[in-house]
């Protein structure tokens, strides 16, 4: 891949991860706010259910922010829009939708039907 695309995709990767960390920084302050706040039984519940809420979000996240790590060492290791399966370049068009991909689109469509056989 060209350097100068490979800087566009570092940018992007770069912009969703500060967009990520930004986020979690401010559920983690709302999750301490809710620790401190004593309200009465209907508070609590409504609260426990945006808690929930807003905790799954972040679990998703977490994960995201593992796939951007992942996707900006191999830009650091030159292996960045190579499929971890078949080893072919990773379309431009797929990478743009997901820059964290790891897997073409064929090698992807058969991990997930790999995964649902195994389930
Ligand atoms: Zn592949």
């Amino acid at each position: 891949m060209h350097q100068d695309k490979l800087e566009s995709f570092k940018k992007v990767l770069l912009a969703k991860k500060d967009a990520i960390l930004e986020h979690n920084a401010q559920h983690q302050s709302n999750v301490e706010q809710m620790r401190n706040t004593k309200g009465d039984e209907a508070d609590y519940a409504t609260m426990s259910v945006e808690n929930t809420l807003e905790g799954s979000i972040f679990q998703k996240h977490h994960q995201e922010l593992e796939y951007i790590e992942v996707a900006l060492e191999k830009i650091e290791n030159g292996v960045y829009g190579v499929c971890e399966m078949c080893g072919e370049p990773i379309a431009h068009g797929r990478l743009k939708a997901k820059p964290y991909a790891k897997y073409c689109i064929v090698c992807r469509e058969i991990v997930e039907k790999d995964l649902k056989d195994k389930v």
